[in-house]
């Protein structure tokens, strides 16, 4: 079948597709899978209901005819699903994939992991780490994992020579503003690039309220006021973190301003769950069963027509459009698909 851009109603053309391989994670961050929902009694998924790593490969080579270049693996916590690397191999082996990258939590990178993702064709790591001292983290991942932990995953992802090792920090009022100078000042002039979240309202489990939020521009301020920064240029259309370098030329941050300031119209991701539901954004209540259409034995064709008109009906701008009724609508879990 031919290649062609794929555009929703609003002329978004479908280029990322950020793909969750399992629900589980060994962390339960308090704003993400909290433990009153999240705890020993909670029913993760089995193995089978998971998309098979085949499957996720077939999936990706119809997402890449319909124009997806970039291909992102998250979760739950992407490195606790065994032999990861295999599915890198698969993927990495789609022509038209130009880019490969991974979101975790990094308590499983170690060096030899960083290694052996990195050869198997991983081109960029985002490491998750929302605080400096133990006090503070392990209150928010709250399985008492101390810091030195993720900096060794860092570490480890320096080493193996990946293209870029990102630090993604969440910054949430009440839970972790206080740490938002210390991470900058930790990753100042090491070349590895912070880039500061806005607490989102995903899914229904994480008590979002707006007084929480610590938008991009209060997180701009406290830092220039202790290391002067000033704006940069995107690298390019879409680019969702605001870039921003510091003057003394410490290297540059980012920030990511989903509530303050969205920027739904240059979305371009699809995201996979799990079981093989594609959700044409962050916030929906349902996503489109690819996983049912795959193993009632649909064509490639048939899966790509499905899939193609799903993204040109896409009308999908929820944090343009947020209320105080629409955040307390049923969202998918993070979770679930992944961020
Ligand atoms: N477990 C991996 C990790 O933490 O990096 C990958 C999955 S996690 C859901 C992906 C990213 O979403 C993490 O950086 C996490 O901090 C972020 N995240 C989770 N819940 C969030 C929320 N409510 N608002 C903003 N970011 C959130
Ligand atoms: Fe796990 Fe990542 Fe969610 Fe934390 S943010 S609970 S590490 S999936
Ligand atoms: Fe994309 Fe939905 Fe986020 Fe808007 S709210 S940027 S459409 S995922």
């Amino acid at each position: 079948m031919a290649e062609h851009a794929t555009t929703d109603t609003l002329g978004r053309q479908l280029h990322d597709l950020r793909v969750s391989v399992t629900d589980r994670c060994n962390f339960r961050c308090v704003y993400c899978m909290p433990k009153e929902v999240f705890g020993r009694g909670y029913q993760f998924l089995a193995k089978k209901e998971l998309l098979t790593f085949e499957e996720i490969e077939r999936i990706v080579q119809i997402f890449a005819r319909l124009g997806v270049r970039k291909i992102r693996l998250t979760g739950g916590e992407p490195l606790v699903r065994s032999e990861l690397e295999n599915l890198i191999e698969k993927i990495a082996a789609v022509d038209q994939i130009e880019d490969i990258s991974l979101t975790t939590n990094a308590v499983l990178l170690s060096e030899k992991r960083a290694r052996s993702l990195r050869s198997a064709g991983l081109g960029r790591v985002n490491i998750s780490l929302d605080a400096l001292d133990d006090e503070t983290f392990k209150a928010i991942n709250d399985v008492g994992v101390p810091v030195q932990k993720v900096l060794d995953g860092i570490e480890a992802a320096a080493s193996a020579g990946f293209d870029s090792v990102k630090v993604n920090m969440v910054v949430k009022r009440g839970m972790n503003e206080n740490s938002v100078v210390p991470m900058a000042r930790y990753f100042h002039g090491t070349g590895q690039i912070l880039r500061f979240i806005e607490f989102m309202d995903v899914g229904n489990t994480n008590a979002w309220h707006d007084n929480a939020v610590m938008t991009a521009q209060q997180i701009i301020d406290l830092i220039n006021a202790e290391l002067p920064i000033e704006p940069l240029e995107a690298n390019y259309t879409g680019e969702v973190a605001e870039r921003w370098k510091y003057r003394d030329g410490g290297g540059e941050i980012g920030v990511i301003s989903s509530v303050s300031k969205p920027f739904c119209g240059d979305c371009s991701r699809a995201r996979l769950s799990a079981v093989g539901k594609v959700y044409t954004c962050l916030f929906a209540a349902d996503g489109f069963n690819l996983m049912r259409l795959m193993r009632d034995g649909s064509t490639d064709a048939e899966i790509e027509e499905s899939v193609g008109n799903l993204w040109s009906k896409r009308r999908d701008r929820y944090s343009e459009t947020r209320t105080v009724e629409s955040v307390l609508r049923p969202k998918v879990e993070m979770s679930h698909i992944g961020g």
